[in-house]
């Protein structure tokens, strides 16, 4: 018998969050890499609203910037675009010592960073995220991927970031829909671990500004980076992450990918979970209630307006975390806590689902 052993990767890196972080890109990179190229990827929104800042701020610190721009949009996270991405890359005829930064929302970070997991058998990468989804969640923790039409991220790899830098600033410019997805994300933090980040929603919602958003993107960064370290590669507790998700993907794939976000998706998920979690796993309605409350002050949606038809049972089916079993997800027996549980059948669920449509 011949045995390989490969020594347990150590990976560590820096998640800053700070105001007017993008306009100091260069002086940011220059800590982590030296000077020279940089492969940036982008999409035109983020491109013709951030970009002549940002780029300049990498030249002035001696990087020279080679960018790829990216349809705006979920339709970009397609092999396809992972592929046009690479053969520039190539035609560049790119060092493997080249670093990658990504540079926008979570569509951005997942096809760079997957991009950069593929290229040359993996380029290091960095991430400056822009929206808030990506800059509580997504830009950490190295899952990176794109979608296949049967279903979300069926397509990825785990390649982690040398560095997360976060500029709430940046966030100035969203849209209120764009904004508002990345609340879902932060939403679910506080079910799965943390309650006081729900007690701090409640409190930004009321205020109706966007001035309390860096102390929420630091509250949910600190849940996401207590998952990832402790589950790296996603085969245990990391994936109570994924509260909300099954139902959120599946209704993004059934939509057809874009037409609801990925947190508005998400937030309906979120609730579908609630539910879930009352009838299996004895969660409290009224505390049900009190989260579905909350995403409706946050001005997330919480209902269905039709029942979702065969599509999106098969992508439940084609659900990849669920293995042979007929269904896993992820539940709360209580707020601050989660589970994953295997159920026996889809019948709860269809029951939940159809809870969630609302009357004409
Ligand atoms: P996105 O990247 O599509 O961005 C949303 C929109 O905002 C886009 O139109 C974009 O052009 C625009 N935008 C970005 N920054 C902007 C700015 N500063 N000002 C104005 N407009 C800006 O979507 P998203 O919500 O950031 O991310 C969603 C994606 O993230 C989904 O594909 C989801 O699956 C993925 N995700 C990945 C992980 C992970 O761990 N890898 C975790 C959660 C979500």
């Amino acid at each position: 018998m011949i045995s390989v052993s490969v020594a347990r990767e150590r990976i560590r890196y820096p998640v800053r969050i700070s105001a007017g972080l993008l306009h100091r890109a260069g002086d940011v990179m220059l800590r982590a890499a030296a000077p020279g190229p940089l492969l940036v990827v982008t999409d035109r929104t983020v491109a013709r609203l951030h970009g002549a800042r940002f780029l300049a701020s990498l030249r002035r610190a001696g990087f020279t910037p080679r960018v790829v721009t990216l349809s705006p949009g979920e339709r970009s996270k397609s092999f396809a675009r992972v592929r046009d991405v690479c053969e520039r890359w190539s035609g560049w005829r790119v060092a493997r010592s080249t670093p990658v930064v990504a540079f926008g929302g979570g569509v951005v970070s997942d096809v760079a960073g997957f991009a950069a997991a593929s290229y040359a058998r993996g380029l290091d990468w960095f991430v400056f995220p822009t929206t808030l989804l990506a800059q509580a969640d997504a830009a950490i923790g190295g899952k990176v991927g794109v979608n296949l039409r049967s279903g979300k991220n069926l397509l990825g790899a785990f390649h982690h970031p040398r560095g997360v830098f976060c500029d709430p600033d940046a966030l100035r410019t969203l849209t209120p829909r764009a904004f508002r997805s990345g609340l879902a994300e932060i939403v679910k933090m506080g079910i799965i671990r943390r309650p006081a980040i729900l007690n701090q929603l409640r409190r930004f919602a009321e205020s109706g500004g966007i001035s309390g958003i860096a102390g929420l993107i630091r509250a949910a960064a600190r849940v996401k980076a207590w998952y990832v370290t402790r589950d790296p590669s996603d085969r245990g507790i990391r994936q109570q992450l994924n509260y909300g998700h099954t139902v959120g993907h599946a209704l993004e794939a059934s939509y057809g990918y874009g037409r609801l976000t990925h947190g508005e998706a998400v937030s309906i998920g979120i609730v579908a979970a609630l539910r879930m979690s009352v009838r299996l796993a004895g969660l409290d309605p009224a505390d049900a209630r009190d989260i579905e409350d909350l995403l409706r002050s946050l001005r997330l949606p919480v209902r269905l307006d039709r029942a979702p038809g065969a599509r999106f049972w098969s992508a439940i089916a084609q659900d990849k975390k669920r293995g042979r079993r007929p269904l896993r997800m992820v539940l709360s027996p209580a707020i601050g806590a989660a589970k994953t549980y295997d159920l026996p059948s889809l019948t709860a669920l269809r029951g939940v689902i159809s809870s969630l449509v609302q009357k004409p």
